[in-house]
């Protein structure tokens, strides 16, 4: 049995649950509760009518040097569960948690493998039901084989794109999106009083996006759009690079390999198979051997794994290695020769917010290595999240999994930002937008 502890914020949030599903039992009308509003990470919500729950997404906040387990802090082996839920990491939810029986009612949906989506997965109860986009199985089986992310078992069940799930009265059909892993998907809900429409992590400048076009236009005129906002509020400063396409990613990493006269080093991350193949492809026509770590390789797919240094050491200009952060004390044994650069391509830490950041830079300094970053994100840019919204055109848009979810300005389109841990009735909220709580 999972308790929320005394005195922590939590206990308001059991009270509520508690009360609504008195409620939703009596009633029959649709629920809406966001566990976490994922801002900026680690959004989940709860869609409820009648006995029937479904949850969506299920993973972990990211935002280091903010929350309680970063910077290498990690919740106490055999105590996991317990740890998250004393900080606030994992929700007090009652019959999901491995430990708890199953309650009978709460079926789980997954959009992506991002761990900010799927952190809390290992802690899921075996009876659970749990979906997934059927693409995105490759990285998953890695991820769970190679120790990256160990997965529950039974492992559930992968869900072809364009196919539909009913959980009693509530129906989820999968959509796919384009984002920087293989099979993420966005989610089109229909329940007997509402429909709505959950966008995933999504983008329009990746390499598929008629993706992303296709599920705008499959959620045309939802009454509620669930919008994915990472970029919005995000400053463009005055002469800064414009944000690169996928494709210029890709393609200026293979100008980098072929122009550094030393050894170049990505760090970029394995599940983003498409970033990958790019760089294989681009050290392939520079004349270097793509060498990745055991994890990276298993979940990127790529069968060539660091060994030895010696041969790289050898042969810098001969080579390309992936390499994480925890890495870097190899620099102490590559001895990289002048022109060599490490390149951050997506790998952790993201950008100077990450206080590791800093410490990236004095390894880059102290070896005398030079520092670059060619990425492309995997979330739409502000210009784009407009597009998604005008294009479904929803009776209402709750912006999400931001900094800024009260950037989202669309005429014609009002804007609901939800509260973590209140159930709201979509009815509620399509009644009256303007008098409704926010904020
Ligand atoms: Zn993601």
């Amino acid at each position: 049995m999972v308790r929320a502890r005394r005195g922590s914020s939590a206990d308001l949030w059991v009270a509520t649950a508690v009360y609504d599903r008195r409620f939703a039992m009596s009633a029959a009308s649709t629920l809406l509760t966001f566990l976490h509003t994922g801002n900026p990470t680690g959004l989940k919500f709860l869609v409820e009518h009648g006995d029937a729950r479904c949850l969506f997404d299920f993973g972990r906040e990211h935002a280091p040097g903010r929350t309680l387990f970063s910077l290498g802090l990690e919740p106490r082996h055999g105590s996991e569960l317990g740890d998250l839920l004393a900080v606030g990491a994992a929700p007090p939810l009652e019959g999901v948690y491995a430990g708890d029986a199953w309650d009978g009612r709460t079926h789980l949906f997954i959009t992506h493998m991002h761990l900010d989506h799927t952190g809390l997965i290992p802690l899921l109860g075996p009876a659970v039901p749990l979906y997934y986009p059927a693409a995105m199985e490759p990285v998953r089986a890695a991820a769970d084989s190679s120790g990256y992310l160990p997965w529950r078992h039974p492992t559930g069940s992968g869900v072809a794109d364009g196919e539909t799930i009913a959980v009693g009265p509530i129906r989820v059909r999968f959509v796919a999106v384009d984002h920087d892993v293989p099979g993420a998907t966005g989610f089109l809900i229909e329940t007997p009083d509402a429909s709505l429409a959950f966008t995933g992590d999504h983008r329009w400048h990746g390499l598929s996006p008629e993706l992303t076009e296709a599920f705008a236009d499959a959620a045309r005129g939802v009454d509620l759009l669930i919008q994915e906002g990472v970029s919005l509020g995000s400053v463009s400063i005055d002469g800064a690079p414009l944000p690169l396409h996928e494709a210029d990613a890709i393609s200026e990493l293979g100008r980098a390999l072929v122009e550094a006269p030393g050894l170049v080093i990505v760090n970029c991350y394995g599940m983003n198979r498409e970033r990958v193949a790019g760089l294989a492809a681009g050290c392939a026509a520079a004349g270097r051997r793509l060498l990745m770590e055991p994890q990276m390789a298993a979940m990127s797919g790529w069968p060539d794994v660091l060994g030895s240094t010696d041969p790289i050491r050898d042969d810098p200009r001969g080579h390309c290695l992936q390499l994480g952060f925890e890495s870097l004390p190899l620099l102490i044994d590559l001895q990289p020769p002048p022109g060599s650069v490490w390149i951050q391509s997506g790998g952790s830490p993201m950008g100077p917010f990450d206080p590791a950041y800093a410490v990236l830079e004095a390894w880059s300094a102290r070896f005398d290595i030079e520092l670059q970053t060619i990425t492309s994100s995997g979330h739409s840019r502000p210009e784009d999240v407009l597009r998604m919204v005008t294009t479904v055109h929803p009776k209402v848009v709750l912006p999400v999994h931001s900094r800024a979810p009260e950037a989202l300005v669309v005429p014609g389109v009002p804007s609901f930002l939800p509260k973590a841990g209140v159930a709201y009735r979509v009815a509620d909220i399509l009644a009256g937008v303007s008098s409704a709580p926010s904020g």
